[in-house]
């Protein structure tokens, strides 16, 4: 009986109708795909893309080089080289980031005594050449810079939660 139903099924295009029936359906119904790359989804305050390093306001880079980030992060990531500077003060002369290791978990922001190395809305990135995936201190210096203003802002909106 069933092998009958499906003969006069396929015969009479029962299945295909019911799709092209299906897509009318939903043509002109609300989208809810998005059309990527030029339109986005919201993204979160917390988002964790591409790292930077940021600055005061002054100018002045915000990393004391306590190396607290450097510890925690669990994928070994982060390689940091430090001195103390003429008035006394302790820099990074190092700082490096190997994207290919990075999980992106969060921890050296969150673990950074001084708001200094944060995770920024960026995903969008791509390497080219071998070696590339390892951003080095200028490099997230300039992405801080760059993106000074967004960072500050979802930290802003995070404050009471942090
Ligand atoms: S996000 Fe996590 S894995 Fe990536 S550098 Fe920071 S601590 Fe390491
Ligand atoms: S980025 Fe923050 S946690 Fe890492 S060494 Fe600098 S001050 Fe310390």
């Amino acid at each position: 009986m069933n092998r009958i139903i499906g003969y006069f099924k396929s015969l009479l295009l029962l299945e295909l109708l019911g799709g092209l029936w299906l897509t009318l359906r939903y043509m002109y119904k609300p989208k809810y795909t998005m059309r990527y790359p030029e339109e986005h989804i919201p993204k979160s305050n917390r988002f964790r893309g591409l790292h930077a390093l940021r600055r005061y306001p002054n100018g002045e880079e915000r990393c004391i080089a306590c190396k607290l980030c450097e510890a925690v992060c669990p994928a070994l990531a982060i390689t940091i080289d430090s001195a103390a500077r003429e008035d006394g003060t302790r820099r990074t002369t190092r700082y490096d980031i190997d994207l290919f290791k990075c999980i992106f978990c969060g921890f050296c922001e969150e673990s950074c005594p001084v708001d200094s190395i944060v995770e920024t809305h960026v995903h969008e990135y791509h390497f080219e050449k071998r070696g590339e995936n390892i951003v080095t201190k200028p490099q997230l210096l300039a992405i801080g810079d760059r993106f000074e203003a967004e960072i500050a802002a979802a930290r802003a909106q995070d404050a009471a939660f942090r």
